[in-house]
């Protein structure tokens, strides 16, 4: 296990979600980073992620080419959020699986930053049952969080769907909920 997947599995466990986090023994020291998104107040929005182009051109905005490269989730109330790109966000720029359809994120915003923290994404099935989505290794059981060659074999990861509720911290309350 690498040392970032080892960091992975840290956040994982302090945020209270993954279902594979309680199964691994976070025996190492943590990074100092690790704790860094107990910082701010996680929410959960819902909505469905989208290009910001198609976002924008039904709402008559015109923008250029550039714009295309952006995702954000479009709540449910209307409002375009940006997604980060970063160690959880950026599968949404990768996967066009997890794009229109309709997801419920666990996140965060940062101070002076209009861009969401992803650190939990759920999407729906064809019966509306929520699923905790991921990506995972057949071959070595971890977890990984955007597609990318496995960090042990190297091998393909897949997305992995897992039936969950929400974690305790959020309760269903929708967007705008504070976390505990
Ligand atoms: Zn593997």
């Amino acid at each position: 296990m690498t040392r970032r997947t080892v960091f992975l599995l840290l956040i994982a466990a302090l945020i209270g979600v993954g279902p594979t986090a309680a199964d691994e023994d976070p025996s190492s020291p943590a990074d100092a980073e690790s704790t860094e998104p107990q910082e701010f107040p996680k929410k959960l929005y819902s909505g469905r992620v989208v290009f910001l182009e198609d976002a924008l051109e039904e709402q008559g905005v015109e923008t250029f080419e550039e714009t295309g490269r952006h995702v954000v989730l479009e709540t449910d109330e209307g409002d375009l959020i940006p997604i980060l790109a970063d160690w959880r966000g950026r599968a949404f720029y990768q996967d066009e699986q997890l794009r229109d359809r309709k997801v419920e994120l666990i996140g965060f915003l940062r101070p002076g930053l209009p861009y969401l923290n992803v650190i939990a994404v759920y999407t729906f099935d064809e019966d509306g049952e929520r699923m905790y989505t991921d990506y995972w290794c057949d071959v070595c059981s971890i977890p990984m969080y955007m597609i990318q060659p496995c960090e042990c074999c190297q091998g393909d990861v897949r997305l992995r769907f897992q039936k969950q509720d929400l974690p305790e911290y959020i309760d269903g309350e929708g967007e705008g909920s504070t976390s505990k």
